[in-house]
């Protein structure tokens, strides 16, 4: 096995691979910015590295650093989290071009599922189910309503290099179309320095199913399983379940064993996440993130495999420590995402935690990086924990986590705990009822 691992990134996910690392008997190595001298994660490693000043391109995103830092340390390998460089094809590339191994897929790969169109090509290719569309790149405004009268509306035209919803917007007609392909462009050149955007059929009311997929990268692989992250505000997911509400294990092996055949063929090596829409029984391929999901632990909770530990022995060369076959999934797990924000507003609400009381008890995980005293910095996303809690089955799961949010006390600063208080309230979210637009209108109603 490896002897040291140096983990790029920050906050409880530094923290969750620090775990994985320890039980592995594996020495760690935490990086941090000048504003995070005092994290947890740096306090927890056996050794640590200034990378420089709060920026995170300055630091966290800082390659040159990165290496040094691995160097200096003799790190053998580099665990990227989520965020940050780990979707970053040429970080991989010069991560191992310097001897070091990235925990991860291939830059190859990431690249191609960085790379929308090039992505749902190749997931088309290997028999996963994709959104009707165009094929490939739309080129002209003419070629884009040519395209739309084709399909029907509404469309929506997406930008290939996208990312967290940007460069996307729907044309509902044709008087819409010119004005909506333009800004999509102008977006996606802005954002992503690519103006090439591709055309989708709009569905109106799916459900967000995401499939956890684990690759050996010598051409085996399996799955763990769905994640419904349908509960979003603005492409940001809040709430996670595993399983589904809406999803039997018929469906769940059937599109499951489609995505494993897929990763497989691909000689895909780690963790992935093959994204759906999901509407009337069927599924419908957005993405893959080729990385480790903030989500994971739901998935964790129902069948008991570390999936950082899986991650770990995957770049080591030593294969996955279980088969398709020793797959159980057992009982229900939800994620809420406790972020340091005003719960109406959204806005982030950095500062000193004065009091901090996570709960805890049977089936409960609370994944945080913070303590009582610590002070958030206003310099990075406002993800301070995650609360994970298991049950038998849903409603269990759900009557556990109305207990552990009456227990969760966080001072000093806002969260989104309240917000939660009131998710678990709702018939729709006990029901299970619920699609990728019912957050916003739930907070429209009831601000
Ligand atoms: P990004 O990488 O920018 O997040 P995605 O392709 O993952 O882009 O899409 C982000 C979100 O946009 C999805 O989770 C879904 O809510 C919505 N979306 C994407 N494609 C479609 C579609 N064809 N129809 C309806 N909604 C879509």
């Amino acid at each position: 096995m490896f002897n040291k691992i140096l983990i790029a990134n920050r906050g409880e996910i530094a923290l969750r691979v620090l775990r994985a690392c320890k039980e592995l008997g594996i020495r760690t190595v935490a990086v941090h910015s000048t504003a995070d001298a005092d994290a947890m994660h740096v306090r927890l490693a056996d050794e640590s590295v200034c990378i420089g000043p709060p920026p995170a391109r300055d630091s966290y995103l800082n390659i040159p650093q990165l290496v040094a830092a691995c160097e200096i340390t003799g790190a053998e390998a580099v665990h990227p989290g989520y965020g940050f460089l780990s979707e970053n094809a040429r970080f991989a590339e010069i991560v191992e071009a310097h001897g070091i191994r990235f925990i991860g897929p291939s830059a190859e790969h990431i690249r191609i599922m960085g790379d929308k169109i090039e992505a749902k090509r190749t997931a088309q290719r290997l028999g996963i189910p994709v959104v009707p569309g165009s094929d490939g790149a739309v080129e002209t405004e003419a070629a884009a309503l040519k395209f739309a009268s084709e399909i029907g509306y509404p469309v929506l035209i997406k930008a290939s290099a996208g990312g967290g919803g940007r460069g996307m917007k729907i044309a509902r007609s044709a008087e819409d179309l010119p004005e909506a392909y333009a800004t999509a462009r102008g977006e996606s050149k802005a954002a992503f320095g690519d103006d090439a955007v591709y055309m989708e059929k709009l569905l109106l009311t799916p459900r967000h199913i995401e499939i956890q997929v684990l690759g050996d990268g010598k051409g085996g692989a399996i799955h763990l399983g769905e994640r419904d992250c349908s509960l979003q505000r603005r492409h940001q997911k809040i709430w996670e379940e595993a399983g589904s509400p809406a999803l039997n294990a018929g469906d769940r092996d059937r599109i499951g064993a489609i995505c494993a055949k897929a990763v497989a063929g691909l000689g895909y090596a780690g963790a992935g996440t093959i994204e759906f829409l999901y509407e009337n029984g069927e599924f419908f391929f957005i993405e893959m993130n080729t990385r480790l999901q903030v989500e994971h632990p739901i998935t964790e909770a129902i069948t008991d495999i570390d999936i950082v530990n899986e991650q770990i022995r995957v770049a080591y060369g030593s294969g996955l420590s279980v088969g398709q076959g020793d797959i159980e999934f057992k009982g229900h797990a939800i994620e809420c995402r406790i972020n340091a924000e005003n719960p109406a507003t959204f806005v982030p609400s950095p500062g000193k935690i004065t009091y901090y009381h996570p709960p805890g008890g049977l089936g409960v995980r609370v994944d945080s990086g913070v303590y009582q005293g610590y002070k958030i910095p206003p310099y990075y996303d406002s993800l301070i924990g995650k609360l994970i809690v298991h049950g038998r089955d849903r409603v269990e799961c759900l009557m556990r986590l109305r207990r552990c949010l009456d227990e969760f006390v966080v001072g000093g600063i806002e969260t989104t705990i309240p917000l939660f208080r009131r998710l678990i309230d709702n018939q729709d979210i006990a029901n299970g009822v619920y699609d990728i637009h019912w957050l916003e209108r739930f907070l429209e109603a009831e601000p």
